[in-house]
């Protein structure tokens, strides 16, 4: 197994001087040496084949004994250099000042066959500097969800870090779940996770918040130099291009997410990409039921900051926190001003995108956005399930008079009395689209195809995903590779796997790890 790495990271950003996991405050340093724990027994779980492409491996790779070692952190390939990385945020709205990869251990960046870059990162192999309190591991539950959110994002077509394997450590962990004073053991998991980089909005807030300008302007150099490259060398223009830039793709990613139903659940500021990718899968969760205040995070059951339907406005807050810690890079802060009012015109474009491929729409105007708002309303009261809704929107044939009869939703409900409470007006809506259709220039074919496009079938849907874990925690990890293998190809129909595109069935309702999740993980 051979990878080729070229680790700039750590090269071209001042380093901690002292090495090792002792837990401590890492001033002037973008990153600390740690090697990762060793664990007891690996053994891989599941792999994705398109992800080790991406560093030129092939599947063959994953039967070799050594591929389980070096991916549970027990063995490292010639030009690895493991380091955690130092950054801080704003956890649910409030500064929580360094936190750093307390469990996150990257391996190296390695320099794909396709030209990109990819930082290879080990979740859940043990104590780093940052580790604070706890224990650096991670437990199998979450590595899974880990594993198969963030390729299955890869599939839908959302930005996302990638994930390349699932390694069981044979070492049992011990979690709360629920933090209700119920600890117990569970098997444990390493995730091998890659990106561009992992560098986050808090990899710059940190800096800022000591005064280090030196750092924040090192770590903004480095980005911009292998991550941005058209920009690097031009200067406050650079600078400015590059704030504006990642305003644009976390409106993109964000109206990626409404787009399927995902909701993140932990958006807080060390949680977010400078690249504008989906990270840190944590207690996610998938939007069965419509409801724009939905969130599957326990841990945030009474702000409900992170539900479904804010995300939008908490990312660009989230702008405004990497805005401000920005700011001493730039002479005054007329730059950022406009950076983050680019957030509003490409949500504003992305949301259009959106609604007009959900709808099957050429364009979407000012009156289309009023359509779709009130359908939002609509499955909201109807408690209609949002991926079988707009699925069967597509397939509905809009020459026929079925076409604005809402008994072809019929599975998408949960609920009869909402279901009656909403069919009047649900069929008065669909008249309303129908009409609309009518200036609308696409052919049928044409229409359909661009909403089977948008409209996924298959979502990694929280029950589906948490058969698979049942399974694996009895022994048998192979509904992670089932459900990643439906999950390469969310947009058709796939004979036989009618079951994992049904609507959460009643004992999913209130099920831990269906529709409850906390932070423990
Ligand atoms: P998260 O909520 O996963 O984004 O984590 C927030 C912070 O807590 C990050 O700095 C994590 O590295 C750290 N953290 C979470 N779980 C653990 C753990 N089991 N061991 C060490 N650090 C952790
Ligand atoms: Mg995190």
């Amino acid at each position: 197994m051979h990878i080729e790495f070229d680790n700039a990271f750590l090269r071209e950003l001042p380093g901690d001087p002292e090495a090792g996991p002792r837990v401590r405050q890492v001033e002037g340093a973008a990153w600390s040496a740690v090697a990762p724990t060793p664990v007891a027994a690996p053994r891989l779980l599941a792999g994705s084949a398109e992800a080790a492409a991406l560093v030129g491996l092939d599947t063959a790779a994953f039967d070799a004994p050594e591929f389980a070692r070096v991916f549970a952190g027990n063995a490292l390939l010639p030009g690895m250099q493991p380091w955690a990385a130092n950054y801080g945020g704003h956890q649910f709205g409030s500064w929580a000042g360094q936190l750093g990869d307390g469990r996150a251990i990257s391996l190296g960046e390695a320099l794909g066959p396709g030209g990109g870059r990819w930082e290879m990162q080990l979740k859940g192999a043990g104590k780093t500097p940052y580790s604070r309190f706890a224990d650096g591991r991670a437990v199998l539950r979450s590595s899974i969800r880990e594993f198969l959110c963030s390729e299955a994002m890869h599939h839908l077509g959302v930005p996302t870090t990638r994930a390349l394997s699932l390694v069981g450590t044979g070492e049992p962990v011990v979690r709360d779940m629920f933090y209700d004073g119920h600890p117990q053991a569970e098997p444990g998991a390493v995730v091998c996770r890659m990106a561009p980089t992992f560098l986050r909005f808090g990899s710059w807030q940190l800096p800022a918040s000591r005064g280090d300008t030196a750092l924040l302007r090192g770590l903004a150099d480095y980005t911009l130099r292998h991550h941005f490259p058209e920009l690097a060398g031009q200067g406050a223009a650079g600078d400015a291009e590059w704030f504006a830039q990642v305003c644009e793709r976390t409106a993109w990613m964000v109206a990626g997410w409404m787009r399927v139903g995902f909701v993140h659940g932990v958006m807080n500021t060390d949680n977010m990409s400078i690249l504008g990718l989906t990270i840190d899968y944590g207690p996610y969760g998938w939007v069965e039921d419509y409801d724009p205040d939905w969130t599957p995070n326990t841990t945030d059951a009474q702000g409900r900051r992170y539900r479904f339907g804010t995300q939008p406005q908490v990312a660009y807050w989230n702008l405004t926190r990497l805005a401000q810690a920005l700011a001493p890079l730039f002479a005054d802060v007329a730059p950022l001003e406009a950076g983050l009012a680019r957030f509003g015109q490409a949500w504003d474009r992305a949301q259009r995108d959106m609604v007009a491929r959900k709808l099957g729409l050429a364009q979407c105007t000012d009156q289309d956005l009023r359509l779709f708002a009130e359908l939002q309303a609509l499955l909201h009261e109807g408690q209609l399930d949002m991926t079988l809704f707009f699925r069967r929107l597509a397939d509905a044939d809009t020459a026929a008079d079925a076409a604005v009869d809402p008994s072809r939703f019929g599975e998408a409900f949960y609920e009869p009395a909402a279901r009656a409470a909403v069919e009047a007006p649900l069929r008065d809506w669909l008249a309303r689209r129908l009409a609309r259709l009518a200036d609308d220039p696409l052919d049928a074919v044409a229409r359909r195809e661009r909403m089977r496009l948008a409209n996924p079938c298959y979502v990694p849907r929280n029950w589906l995903v948490q058969e698979a874990i049942d399974r694996a925690a009895q022994g048998d990890p192979d509904g992670v590779s089932e459900l990643l293998e439906v999950m390469r190809r969310p947009y058709e129909e796939q004979p036989g796997r009618e079951s994992h595109a049904r609507r959460r069935p009643e004992w999913a309702r209130d099920r831990a790890g269906c529709s409850m999740l906390s932070c423990s993980s």
